[in-house]
């Protein structure tokens, strides 16, 4: 999606450790504008599909999430996570390492918000190793719910997640692919996605 590359060459900071920061319009300051133009851009790529709730995990998948339920009109559950393990049995439970902390999280959903009803558009601000994502996808298996796509804001196409995912035939749209980053000069470069805006 051409607004986000185009932002993130602006805006984002290319840090060692292959981290990118983009702390002014995602990760803590949100434009909120933008997250409403990648919704409705994720309302055209998953047409068809008979989503009826958004799936994310605290904290940063929230924002982008909730605007995406609403363009959706539908409801957005998220993943909570905890340092304690947690045996409450009302609960689907797993385990995620965190890729920008590098903690290991228990990760909880309450089986009142995922049922076998749901068909889930699960939604992350990054991908990157896709540890959370496969920990949000065991938690859906776990409830018997059917994931229907997943939406991902910036995925870090140098590492290994977007192809784990990608093998396991469910579609994936990263509205932005990072092919390289370099942290000595900034410079960026996006994989080609003929099929978005
Ligand atoms: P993964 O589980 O795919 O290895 O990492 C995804 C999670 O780590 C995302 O939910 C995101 O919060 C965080 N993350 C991974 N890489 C980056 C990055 O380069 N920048 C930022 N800001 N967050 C990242």
């Amino acid at each position: 999606m051409k607004l986000l590359e185009d932002r993130i060459r602006k805006d984002g900071i290319v840090r060692e450790g292959e981290v990118l920061k983009v702390d002014s319009f995602i990760n803590h300051q949100m434009d909120v504008e933008l997250f409403r133009e990648m919704a409705r851009e994720w309302k055209r790529l998953f047409a068809g599909k008979p989503i009826n709730k958004v799936m994310t995990i605290e904290a940063s998948g929230i924002g982008i999430a909730a605007i995406v339920a609403a363009e959706f009109g539908v409801p957005v559950v998220f993943a909570k996570k905890s340092m304690s393990v947690n045996l409450d049995k009302d609960n689907y439970e797993t385990r995620i390492q965190s890729f920008t902390h590098k903690k290991i999280y228990e990760v909880i959903v309450s089986k009142k918000f995922l049922t076998p009803d749901d068909h889930l558009l699960i939604v992350d601000d990054f991908l990157a190793n896709g540890c959370a994502l496969m920990g949000l996808l065991e938690l859906a298996q776990e409830a018997g719910a059917t994931v229907e796509g997943i939406g991902i804001a910036i995925e870090k196409g140098f590492q290994t997640g977007g192809a784990l995912i990608r093998e396991k035939g469910i579609q994936l749209e990263s509205l932005a692919i990072i092919e390289s980053m370099n942290s000595a000069t900034g410079e960026i470069t996006f994989r080609s996605q003929p099929h978005q805006s």
